[in-house]
């Protein structure tokens, strides 16, 4: 028997095309939630606290591939550093190569995608796509050998209006495509595109969302 959360997660992954990922994004949710979406065949899980990424950790099962989803500090990236899967959004060199200096101290290399601010809200964190253009053409990344730049990610505004969502998810494409063809182009690991959540995704899928982070959807609303 699947629970009601069971249903809801499979119910989004049967929408999904074969090359888009889901990251089952449990941020607030207890463990049995996510013990829950576990069961059922999860295994990508989305938070955006380290203190609490931090403690559901030792509860999940070990193969659980836990994303970085939300802002992070720096101070606190040699925390998740040991086995974070994707940081989903980095906004700056200073943070990555915090990352990255982390990273070699583990001896791992972290895929990380860099924050790119479509929407129309000041509130939210990211490259303008004239500063994108700024930090990949300064170079600076380059030196970097224990992250690995894999893509972009981006959060539409939050509103009702469809046309403008689509907007902001095609112009995150665009400047995907732009940024693999002058940057990447014999890189075939930048591939990831980070967009679309639980109001959206269905749009973002149709504008080359490579993998959605999708909370509410799944887990239900947040208790905060
Ligand atoms: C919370 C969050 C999500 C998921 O939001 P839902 O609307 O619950 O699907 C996705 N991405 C980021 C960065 C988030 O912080």
């Amino acid at each position: 028997m699947l629970t009601p959360l069971q249903q809801q997660l499979l119910q989004v992954r049967a929408t999904l095309p074969q090359d888009v990922e889901l990251v089952a994004v449990s941020k607030f949710h207890p463990v049995e939630a996510l013990q829950e979406a576990y069961d059922a065949g999860q295994r990508i899980f989305g938070e955006s606290r380290v203190q609490e990424l931090e403690q559901k950790r030792p509860l999940m099962p070990a193969d659980t591939r836990w994303h970085f989803i939300g802002h992070l500090q720096a101070n606190k990236v040699k925390y998740i550093a040991p086995y974070v899967e994707l940081i989903h959004a980095v906004d700056s060199l200073k943070l990555l190569v915090e990352i990255d200096r982390q990273a070699a101290r583990c001896g791992r290399i972290i895929h990380c995608l860099l924050q790119v601010h479509v929407a129309q809200e000041n509130t939210k964190y990211g490259f303008l796509p004239n500063e994108l253009f700024d930090f990949l053409e300064k170079g600076e990344w380059r030196a970097l050998s224990n992250t690995c730049l894999a893509g972009l990610m981006c959060m539409a505004t939050n509103t009702d209006n469809e046309q403008q969502i689509r907007q902001e998810f095609h112009q995150a494409k665009s400047l995907f495509e732009q940024v693999k063809v002058r940057y990447f182009s014999k890189v075939p690991t930048f591939s990831q595109c980070s967009w679309g959540m639980s109001d959206d995704y269905p749009i973002a899928i149709e504008e080359g969302s490579t993998l959605i982070r999708v909370g509410s959807k799944i887990f239900g609303e947040r208790h905060y």
